[in-house]
C-alpha cells in the first residue's frame, strides 16, 4: 500500500483523467481538529436537529443522482444505471436512519428488581457516541460503503473522517460536499485525500476514537494491527466467497436467472456475489448448462451504455488478478463452459468475460481465494453434508445462499452454514433494516439495522444510589 496514485482513470478505456495531491500532514492535522471540534458540539445536539440534517444530505442526494452515478460509473465502471440504483439506495438508508435512530438508541431501564440487586434506586443505560470514527473504504460501491457507515454515525452523535479507495477521489470529495451543503457543521464529515501509508497516523492519533473498514483482508489486518495497538473498537466487512446451494427441491428456473446477478453485479465486484455455486448431482448438469448460456448471453461493454449488463474491471490490476486465478485454474485441468478469456472485440478498457468454471480442485486459488469479477466456480456436491462441507470449506464467512424447498433442509442450513446471513431462494441484499457483517476472515462487527449503529456507541451504565 500507499504507492497507488489518486486519480480518477477511465476503466472503460484506461485513460488517467485527473490526478490529485494527497494531503500534507499540515492539512491532515487540520481536519482532525476540525473533527474533534466539530463531535464536541455535535455530541450535543438532538435526534431532531440531527435527523433533519441528514433528511437534508438524502433530498440532495436525489436531486444530485445522474451526475453523482456518472461520476461513479467513470470512475470504477459499474453500469450507470446500477450506479443510479445505488445513489436512490443511499438516500433511502439515510431516511432510514434519520426517523429510527432516535428509537434505535432510546434509553435502556433494566427491571426494577435487577436494579435493586445492583443496589440502585434506579439505572438507565444510555447509548451515547465514541467520538471521531475513521472510515476506511474500496470502490466498489464507491457511494453505499460511505453511506452505510455515515448515516448510522452521524445520526448517533459521532464525527467521520473518510479515507476513500484511491481511484474513486472524485466520488469522496462529492461526498464532503454532500454533508457540507446539506448544513452539517464543518468538521463532521471530512475526506482525506491521502494515500494508505498515512491512515496509520491518523488512526494513531488520540483524537480519533475508532475505525471502521471495508476492503480486502490485508487492508483489514493492517488497519485492526494498529488499532488494536491502541485500544480503539474497529468493525471490518472484509472479503468473502459466498456459496450458492442448489438442493433438487429447488425451482431451478429462479435459481438459474439469479445466479446470474448475483454473480455479475457490479461487474463481478462485490463482497456480497456468490462466488461457488455448489449445485446437488441432480440437478447439476441442468443447472450448468442453463447457467452457461444466460452468463454467455450478458452484453459486455462501455458502462455508460444503459444496455450494457456487465463493464469493465475496475483496475488493470484486478483484471490481471482475476485472469491469474482463472489461467491457474485452467492450467491445473478445469474448464470453461463459457467465457475465460478477454472480449475479442474491446480492446481498450479492462474488461472480461463472463466466465463459469467447473472441474475446481483443491489446489486450485479459485478454490482457496476471493474471486473479484465475473467468474463462477461451480461444484457439484452429492448431498447435503457434502455441499455444507463445501460451501464452509473457506477461511471466508460473509453471505450464503441456498435454494431448496424442503423444510428440514432450511433449518439445517440456518443451523450449520458459517456465514454472517443464509439467504434462502433468492440473492444476498443489504437493506437497512437487516445486519450486515461476516465470521471468520470476513471480519467481524456488524453494520446497518440497530446493531449497526450501535457499533460506535459508548454504552453508558447511569446509576442512580
Ligand atoms: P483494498 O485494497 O483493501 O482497499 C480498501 C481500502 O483500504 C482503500 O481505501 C485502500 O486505500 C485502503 N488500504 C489498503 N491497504 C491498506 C493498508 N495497508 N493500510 C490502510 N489502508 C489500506 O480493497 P479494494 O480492492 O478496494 O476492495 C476490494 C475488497 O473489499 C474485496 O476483498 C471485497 O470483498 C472487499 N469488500 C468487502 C465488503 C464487505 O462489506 N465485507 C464490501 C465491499 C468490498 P488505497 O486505495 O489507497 O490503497
Amino acid at each position: 500500500g500507499g504507492t497507488m496514485p489518486i486519480a480518477t482513470v477511465n476503466p472503460a478505456t484506461g485513460a488517467t483523467l485527473e490526478t490529485f495531491e494527497a494531503y500534507g500532514g499540515e492539512e491532515v492535522e487540520r481536519r482532525i481538529a476540525a473533527a474533534a471540534a466539530a463531535f464536541d458540539h455535535h455530541r450535543t445536539t438532538t435526534f431532531a436537529e440531527r435527523a433533519a440534517l441528514l433528511h437534508r444530505a438524502a433530498d440532495l442526494l436525489d436531486a444530485d443522482r445522474q451526475e453523482i452515478a456518472r461520476t461513479m460509473t467513470t470512475e470504477m465502471g459499474k453500469p450507470v444505471a446500477a450506479a443510479r440504483a445505488e445513489a436512490a439506495k443511499c438516500a433511502r438508508t439515510m431516511r432510514w436512519y434519520a426517523d429510527r435512530a432516535a428509537g434505535l438508541l432510546a434509553d435502556e431501564h433494566p427491571a426494577g428488581s435487577d436494579v435493586a440487586d445492583s443496589g440502585a434506586v434506579r439505572a438507565v443505560v444510555r447509548y451515547r457516541p465514541l467520538g471521531v470514527v475513521l472510515a476506511v473504504m474500496p470502490w466498489n460501491f464507491p457511494l453505499w460503503q460511505v453511506v452505510r457507515f455515515a448515516a448510522p454515525a452521524l445520526m448517533a452523535g459521532n464525527t467521520g473522517l473518510l479515507k476513500h479507495a484511491s481511484n474513486v477521489p472524485r466520488t469522496a470529495l462529492y461526498l464532503e460536499d454532500l454533508f457540507r451543503r446539506a448544513g452539517y457543521p464543518e468538521g463532521c464529515f471530512q475526506t482525506l485525500l491521502i494515500g494508505s501509508a498515512a491512515v496509520e497516523g491518523v488512526l494513531r492519533d488520540p483524537r480519533v476514537a475508532a475505525a471502521t473498514l471495508t476492503g480486502s483482508e490485508g487492508a483489514g489486518r493492517a488497519v485492526a494491527s494498529v488499532a488494536g495497538d491502541e485500544i480503539k473498537k474497529t468493525v471490518l466487512e472484509l472479503g468473502g466467497s459466498d456459496p450458492y446451494l442448489v438442493m433438487p427441491s429447488a425451482d431451478l428456473d429462479a435459481a438459474v436467472a439469479t445466479a446470474v446477478p448475483a454473480r455479475v453485479q457490479n461487474n463481478g465486484q462485490s463482497c456480497i456475489a456468490a462466488k461457488r455455486f455448489i449445485v446437488h448431482s441432480e440437478v447439476h448438469d441442468a443447472f450448468r448448462d442453463r447457467f452457461t448460456a444466460a452468463m454467455a448471453a450478458l452484453a459486455v461493454g462501455d458502462p455508460m451504455d444503459e444496455a450494457v449488463d456487465v463493464g469493465p474491471l475496475a483496475t488493470e490490476q484486478g483484471r490481471a488478478d482475476l485472469e491469474e486465478l482463472v489461467d491457474d485454474a485452467l492450467a491445473q485441468g478445469a474448464a470453461a463452459t463459457c467465457g475465460g478469456r478477454r472480449p475479442p472485440g474491446l480492446a481498450a478498457g479492462w474488461y472480461y468475460e463472463p466466465t463459469v468454471l467447473t472441474g475446481i480442485a483443491e489446489g486450485m486459488r479459485v478454490h482457496r481465494e476471493e474471486v473479484f469479477g465475473p467468474v463462477a466456480a461451480l461444484y457439484r456436491a452429492g448431498d447435503l453434508d457434502e455441499a455444507i462441507a463445501l460451501a464452509n470449506g473457506t477461511s471466508f464467512g460473509l453471505g450464503s445462499n441456498a435454494w431448496t424447498r424442503d423444510p428440514a433442509e432450511v433449518e439445517r442450513l440456518s443451523r450449520d452454514l458459517q456465514a454472517g446471513g443464509v439467504f434462502f431462494n433468492g440473492m444476498t441484499v443489504s437493506h437497512p433494516a437487516l445486519p450486515f457483517g461476516g465470521v471468520k476472515r470476513s471480519g467481524y462487527g456488524r453494520e446497518l439495522s440497530g446493531h449497526g449503529i450501535r457499533e460506535f456507541c459508548n454504552i453508558t451504565t447511569l446509576w442512580h444510589g
